[in-house]
């Protein structure tokens, strides 16, 4: 894995493990795009991803884009540091996306004070590049209605 050192790098962050099938999750944000594995037989979106459909035991499923909105679930403010340089305090969430209440990425909410995230809160995605990675994150989505 390539890097080059800059002064302008981001704090880093502990990087996931890629395989052949979470590779597309951790690059479609080059493209500005959250890319969900789908079953293409009954349309069910998968994740973590994985080439076999829980519903219908199809192996057709391919990633698809989704619209990158979606709402907290649950989250905790990380008071600790982790990972050198990462600033604190920090909120560790679970996001559902808008497409599929069960598709639940772990994830950071982003641009917004730790004390003002809500359970139902509606977010969006943005992606912040890490060597050769796009980490999905999330930010308020001033536009999103709040899930109750
Ligand atoms: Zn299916």
């Amino acid at each position: 894995m390539a890097s080059t050192a800059s002064g302008t790098a981001p704090p880093p962050r502990s990087l996931p493990v890629v395989d052949k099938d979470s590779q597309t999750f951790w690059t479609a944000g080059e493209q500005g795009e959250l890319k969900i594995y789908r079953c293409q037989d009954c349309a069910y979106y998968i994740h973590p991803p994985v080439r076999f459909c829980p519903q219908c035991e199809s192996r057709r499923v391919e990633p698809e884009a989704v619209s990158g909105k979606g709402h907290v679930v649950s989250f905790s403010i990380n008071h600790q540091q982790w990972v050198p340089g990462l600033p604190v305090p920090y909120v560790l969430a679970l996001v559902g996306i808008a497409e599929q209440d069960d598709v639940r990425l772990v994830t950071n909410i982003m641009n917004c004070p730790p004390e003002e995230v809500s359970f139902g809160m509606p977010v969006k995605v943005y992606f912040e590049q890490v060597e050769d990675l796009w980490v999905p994150l999330f930010e308020p989505d001033s536009e999103g209605a709040p899930r109750p």
